[in-house]
């Protein structure tokens, strides 16, 4: 067998048999199959999708490049959530303390951002002291402990999915709905969970921004799970507008522990709630995430579970130093705010990365002043851009420039939860 007719039967439309899969993907990860080659792969998969059985075979490869963990030692039942990256997208951040309070284990092995999304990891690290990389003891403990522990994904976790997830990310073999599927996918069933939510985002700053492609998405990784006994549920959930009025690391955080003190923004409680209820009920527990929340034992996971990860929970965030504000262009109700511009705006104050070792601003962001569906007055402030450096200014202000619609017309709020997927 050789690579060059594995990509030659893809690239001509033929079913790869579990042989040809093995082979390319071990070859790959050992080395022995260069780049060049890979992304030839990845761009015919990209044109010719692989079928239920080519899937199977593809993610169960990754799962078996690298260890699995075993949480079967925990006494509470195990869920986690994975979010297919937003824009102003803290909701990781409240559901691992939520949840754990609701009485699970939540094992968050989250990922960093890139591009216009904003990364879990990023955000938490805005937050004096606190460590993203932990053994995988020292994992468990916490988790044991605590309930909850949102940590860097081990280099020793679906180490395929890495490599090919960094190829895939300079050679526009991003979207495709098999190779996200089991990309997501190997890392949570190698992550030992044994129940999973999805949250697929859709609209115009999500990855995939059709109802349709998130349906599809949604319903090939619920698939995904089911078959390798993960017990897991999707919900599509709206990405056209920005999540809250925080967009930004050390802003988010902010954002967050308001929600955990009671307060926030509505859409977020909302998107936060609609989650914590599948990944409670999926673990067959019973308690009710609005009254957990309400009453302060989910903020009092999250201190704990700050400490735990050597951060200071009372330490004040990073503030920017250089802030601008732009105004509303006319009067009239805000009918839309353009998540995919808030997000490259913060991307170019600092808040992302372009480079995966690039180093990101803890206080750079944006911050939404009004939100679709309030009325404003011309020359009114709308957004606030955030930055350590003022030479990024201008950029970010080009990304919003036509970011918000505000019309004197009737406003349609959009539903923040579109459908849910379960098997
Ligand atoms: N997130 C992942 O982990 N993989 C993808 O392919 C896309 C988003």
């Amino acid at each position: 067998m050789n690579a060059l007719d594995v990509i030659r039967a893809k690239r001509d439309g033929n079913e790869l048999t579990d042989e040809q899969i093995r082979f390319f993907l071990d070859g790959y990860t050992a080395g022995r199959i260069p780049d060049e080659q890979a992304s030839a792969l990845l761009m015919a998969i990209v044109f010719r999708g692989l079928n239920e059985r080519e899937l199977a075979t593809w993610t169960a490869t990754m799962i078996e490049s690298g260890e699995r963990l075993d949480l079967s030692a925990l006494t509470r039942p195990t869920v986690d959530k994975h979010s297919t990256g937003g824009v102003g997208d803290k909701v990781s951040l409240l559901l691992c303390p939520l949840v754990a309070a609701c009485g699970a284990a939540v094992p968050q092995l989250s990922g960093r951002g890139l591009g216009h999304t904003g990364g879990t990891l990023d955000k938490l690290e805005a937050i004096p002291g606190w460590r993203a990389h932990l053994s995988n003891d020292e994992a468990l403990r916490i988790l044991a402990d605590v309930g909850a522990v949102i940590c860097a994904a081990s280099d020793t976790l679906a180490p395929a999915d890495r490599k090919l997830y960094a190829l895939r990310d300079v050679t526009g073999t991003v979207e495709s709905i098999p190779l996200i599927a089991s990309s997501i996918m190997s890392k949570k069933i190698a992550e030992g969970t044994s129940a999973l939510v999805l949250d697929v985002k859709t609209g115009g700053g999500a990855f995939l921004p059709s109802l349709d492609d998130g349906r599809r998405l949604a319903r090939t990784m619920v698939d995904i799970g089911e078959r390798n006994g993960v017990r897991t549920h999707a919900l599509i959930t709206d990405m056209e507008w920005p999540l809250g009025a925080a967009v930004g690391n050390g802003i988010e955080v902010a954002e967050s522990v308001e929600v955990l003190a009671g307060g926030g923004p509505a859409d977020v409680v909302e998107v936060t709630l609609a989650l914590a209820r599948e990944m409670v009920e999926l673990c067959g527990l019973t308690a009710d995430p609005a009254d957990v929340l309400a009453s302060g034992k989910a903020m009092d996971v999250w201190r704990a579970m700050i400490r735990a990860q050597g951060g200071d929970p009372d330490a004040p965030l990073p503030q920017a130093n250089e802030r601008e504000v732009v105004h509303a262009s006319a009067s009239g109700t805000v009918q839309h705010i353009a998540a995919r511009a808030v997000g490259d705006a913060a991307w170019r104050l600092g808040a992302g990365r372009a480079r995966k070792e690039d180093p990101v601003s803890p206080s750079a962001g944006v911050r939404l002043l009004a939100k679709p569906g309030d009325t404003v007055c011309a020359g009114q402030p709308i957004l606030e851009v955030l930055t350590d450096d003022a030479a990024r200014i201008p950029d970010a202000l080009a990304a919003l420039r036509d970011a918000v619609v505000i019309e004197d017309a009737p406003f349609a709020r959009r539903p923040l939860v579109h459908e849910r997927i379960a098997p």
